[in-house]
């Protein structure tokens, strides 16, 4: 599961499919832009033409929130996070930073929709979270101070 289309977050897709031939989803939002048939907004055009990444072979839409086995997997705006038991993987929703989480909009997100995305999975019971950037760290009451 692709969290979304950032060249950081699929640039290893490819290999790992062919490696494993394991199947590969991603938003469908996202799929024409890891495919290469949808150009990517602003900065991240160029930076797809500096740091060009192999397709996949094969991928599939997910569309809506499914479980498959402990894994459940959580779309929000603009992004998918993946919720393992007590453990959410949330891709780039947030970062830590010296054991704090905080908000990542970096160029995903216009902070409306990252706000958006991170309310809607407040009620979500997990205890602990693992940013893409940045050290996991245990939830405690933070998810609902983030800054
Ligand atoms: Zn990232």
């Amino acid at each position: 599961m692709l969290t979304h289309h950032d060249l950081d977050h699929i640039g290893n897709a490819f290999m790992l499919q062919k490696l494993t031939k394991a199947k590969l989803w991603a938003s469908s939002e996202d799929i024409p832009f890891i495919m290469g048939n949808k150009e990517r907004p602003g900065i991240k055009k160029i930076f797809a033409s500096i740091f060009p990444v192999k397709k996949p072979e094969e991928i599939q839409p997910y569309n809506k929130d499914v479980k498959i086995g402990d894994i459940e997997i959580i779309k929000t705006p603009g992004h998918v996070s993946i919720l393992y038991k007590d453990v959410l993987f949330a891709g780039d929703l947030v970062k830590c930073k010296s054991g704090k989480l905080i908000a990542f909009p970096n160029m995903n997100f216009d902070e409306e929709l990252l706000r958006k995305s991170i309310k809607s999975i407040t009620s979500i019971p997990f205890k602990w979270v693992c940013p893409a950037h940045g050290e996991p760290v245990e939830r405690g009451n933070q998810w609902e101070t983030i800054k």
